[in-house]
């Protein structure tokens, strides 16, 4: 997985339900903090207006669970433009921001990943609605993690199989 991939990551999930207390947690509750997120995860100090930013990081959020992709193509449309690449004869279009901009920066990146064919391994936990990258080869997880090892420190196939378990027990 590129980097740059982990860092949307990291901006999609700057929403999620909290591990231990399951609540739902907003990082981004203020212009300062999207300022601070921005610096930290892109390197970058412009960015539109928070509530901008939220809608499109929820707008994505959504686009993961349901695949429609209406939205986003609209957004697609006001922040990027194509140019047309040249590789020894193969071309390719290369998105670009329209202006340096957050959203423009993460656009690229969600249209990049469509065109690898890889938009389909961006999934939402079905349990903890986090969001990940699925780097498996068959491409088939669902859940965020299966073990409590894991960098997320989260468990939720581990706890699904379990509660299937159960109910098929009692
Ligand atoms: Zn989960």
């Amino acid at each position: 997985m590129e980097l740059n991939v982990q860092r949307f990551l990291d901006f999609l999930n700057t929403w999620y339900i909290s591990n231990t207390l399951r609540q739902e947690t907003e990082l981004l509750t203020s212009d300062s903090e999207l300022a601070a997120f921005m610096k930290k995860h892109f390197h970058i100090e412009k960015a539109e207006p928070l509530e901008e930013v939220i809608k499109f990081r929820n707008d994505t959020r959504e686009l993961i669970q349901s695949r429609t992709f209406t939205k986003l193509n609209q957004v697609f449309s006001e922040k990027i433009t194509f140019e047309i690449k040249d590789e020894n004869h193969k071309y390719t279009l290369e998105p670009r921001a329209v202006s340096e901009s957050f959203i423009g920066n993460l656009t690229v990146i969600l249209v990049k990943l469509a065109q690898d064919q890889q938009l389909h391994r961006l999934k939402m936990c079905p349990d903890c609605q986090y969001v990940f990258f699925d780097s498996s080869r068959s491409g088939t997880k669902k859940w965020c993690s299966m073990t409590k090892q894991s960098k997320s420190g989260r468990a939720c196939g581990t706890i699904s199989k379990v509660r299937t378990y159960r109910e098929k027990t009692n």
